[in-house]
């Protein structure tokens, strides 16, 4: 059975104060030992204090991104090798505000996914096609580009050891979320992508919904065969979200 997880972007959100009561709040629902992964990605300032409060728990946690550089005059950047000293697990890369807002192309993207995994984060890849592209039909052309730009720079070996988000950018934040058939469509789009270079590691490789995911609308989009739990922007800061989101995850997982 594949791995599951339920993984927070909290943004630009957060302050020491109310990161350490969300996080208490949090580390009293999710067990030490559970087959579910739940984690937040945080921001970067904030790695050391997560690291701090969640040490020995079952919540893991991570960076919302990472340079495609490692070192060197690039201000401002914070690289995977830096985000792993915090013993980060995860790292976001290609998430679509960073595509768009911040123009990343998908070969840097791809570049961020290996800097990620040569520093043995987990990379949580995202992916997703536009209001533009899906009314036009063009959902599969827009993923297929992405994925094939991470095959390209990286090799399909390269993605056992990550994860893909499936992130429809018109559901993102919007409070519209794409139907559990759509969020199955992509998604086996995505795992048929890759098993045309590796179908063992397609099968194994967790594909995650993200787009507006609420605790109210969770169970069924993970019920979906080939939906593994969901990227979580704006229900992750939200005291007791993240935990209902996961406790459906967990939930899902019993009935597959
Ligand atoms: C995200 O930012 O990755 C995301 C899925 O946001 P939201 O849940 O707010 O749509």
């Amino acid at each position: 059975m594949r791995s599951k997880a339920v993984v927070g972007n909290w943004k630009l959100n957060g302050s020491l104060a109310g990161n350490e009561s969300l996080l208490r709040a949090l580390l009293r629902e999710i067990p030490r030992d559970t087959d579910v992964a739940c984690a937040v990605c945080v921001p970067s300032p904030y790695l050391a204090q997560v690291q701090g409060l969640l040490t020995g728990s079952g919540i893991g946690w991570g960076a919302q991104d990472v340079s495609r550089h490692d070192q060197g005059a690039y201000t401002g950047e914070v690289s995977a090798r830096m985000a792993a000293e915090f013993a980060c697990r995860y790292a976001i890369v290609g998430h679509s505000e960073r595509r768009t807002l911040f123009g990343e192309a998908d070969a840097v993207v791809a570049e961020k996914y290996a800097r990620a995994r040569a520093a043995r984060l987990t990379p949580n890849f995202c992916v997703g096609e536009t209001l533009e592209e899906r009314e036009r039909g063009g959902t599969g052309e827009g993923l297929a580009r992405q994925v094939d730009a991470l095959l390209e720079r990286c090799g399909a070996a390269e993605l056992e050891g990550g994860i893909v988000a499936y992130e429809p950018v018109w559901a993102i934040g919007t409070g519209k979320t794409a139907t559990s058939a759509q969020a199955q469509e992509a998604h086996a789009f995505i795992r048929g992508r890759i098993a045309q270079k590796d179908g063992a590691i397609a099968e194994k490789l967790p594909v995650l919904y993200g787009g507006s995911v609420k605790p109210g609308n969770a169970a069924e989009l993970f019920a979906m065969p080939d939906v593994d739990g969901g990227l979580i922007g704006g229900a992750s800061p939200v005291d007791e979200d993240l935990a209902g989101i996961w406790r459906a995850a967990r939930d899902a997982r019993k009935g597959k």
